[in-house]
């Protein structure tokens, strides 16, 4: 199936990224929001991160202007004209539930329904649609525009039609795609997270410092960013859920988030977004 038209619900960290690589491959891309700010923002980050792509000489001017003019903010029903749907809202099961329920309703039969989820079941998300066979996971890694990778995740009903449009279409956006099963965490955060999550131990439990605990991790087994710091990057929130996801699906103490984690959102200390979290970034809060 030949895709035109992208519609991106959530245009935080991911939701930018992903319209970002959708209209400088050629898409038209709407980004919905619940909060109008966002909109704003995700727009902002849009164009200077294209700006510094072109003074890095990777794209030229005018590819910078035209993919900016081919991204729009809408509405949810706006839907109603998109070939794929990718979904990008907090990685909440119930929230994501309601987005698909309301999004199958309101786009055309022939749409694909992407989630953008780093650990929700794709199966559990299709079965709140009337088109199962049609809902897949896009799962685009953190900053989009510069990683290579999409993990492609199969929910038990997403047929192989489904499966090659996303696989082609990712291809088509200059990324890797993989395919995985439906599993919790599916590869990437089946292994990642339990690694952060130990990062953390090591914090709470004063075996080194933050900074101590990064460094091993980037210059003893060559990581380009050490775990603290990639918490930080990813959100810790948005960790904090893709554990806590692991532990219940699993069902093993192994995946229990640490309590310093919890201690951390609690206190609205989620990372890079909000200027602290393990480390702190100059110039926010
Ligand atoms: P984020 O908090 O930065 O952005 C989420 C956006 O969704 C916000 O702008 C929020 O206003 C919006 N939103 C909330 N409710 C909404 C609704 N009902 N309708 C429309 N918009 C709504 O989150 P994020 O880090 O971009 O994560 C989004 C998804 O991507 C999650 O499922 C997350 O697990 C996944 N993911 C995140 C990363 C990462 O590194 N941050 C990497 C891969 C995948």
């Amino acid at each position: 199936m030949s895709m035109h038209r992208v519609a991106v619900i959530g245009a935080g960290t991911m939701g930018n990224g992903i319209a970002h690589v959708c209209a400088l491959a050629g898409l038209d891309v709407t980004l919905v929001d619940s909060d109008a700010g966002a909109l704003d923002r995700a727009v902002t980050t849009m164009a200077r991160n294209l700006e510094r792509q072109v003074a890095k000489g990777k794209i030229s001017g005018s590819r910078r202007a035209e993919a900016l003019a081919r991204v729009s903010t809408g509405q949810l029903e706006d839907v109603a004209r998109a070939d794929l749907v990718i979904e990008a809202v907090p990685e909440n099961a119930q929230l994501k539930y309601e987005i698909f329920t309301a999004v199958d309703l309101l786009a055309p039969e022939h749409a694909i329904l992407a989630s953008n989820t780093s650990s929700i079941s794709i199966t559990a998300i299709a079965a709140r649609t009337d088109r199962p066979g049609k809902v897949i996971g896009m799962h685009f890694m953190n900053p989009v525009p510069i990683m290579q990778l999409v993990e492609v995740i199969r929910g038990l009903r997403t047929t192989d039609a489904t499966t090659k449009s996303v696989m082609d279409m990712s291809r088509s956006l200059g990324k890797t795609p993989v395919e995985v099963r439906d599993f919790p965490g599916f590869v990437s955060n089946r292994i990642l997270a339990p690694m952060i999550n130990e990062a953390v131990f090591a914090l709470m439990e004063g075996v080194a410092e933050a900074e101590a605990i990064d460094t091993v991790m980037q210059l003893g087994m060559n990581h380009p960013m050490g775990p603290l710091a990639l918490a930080d990057l990813i959100g810790l929130d948005t960790c904090l859920n893709i554990l806590e996801v692991l532990h219940r699906e699993l069902g093993d103490d192994r995946y229990r988030p640490c309590p310093l984690l919890r201690q951390y959102v609690a206190a609205g200390w989620l990372g890079r977004k909000t200027g602290r979290g393990f480390h702190r970034y100059e110039g926010k809060n």
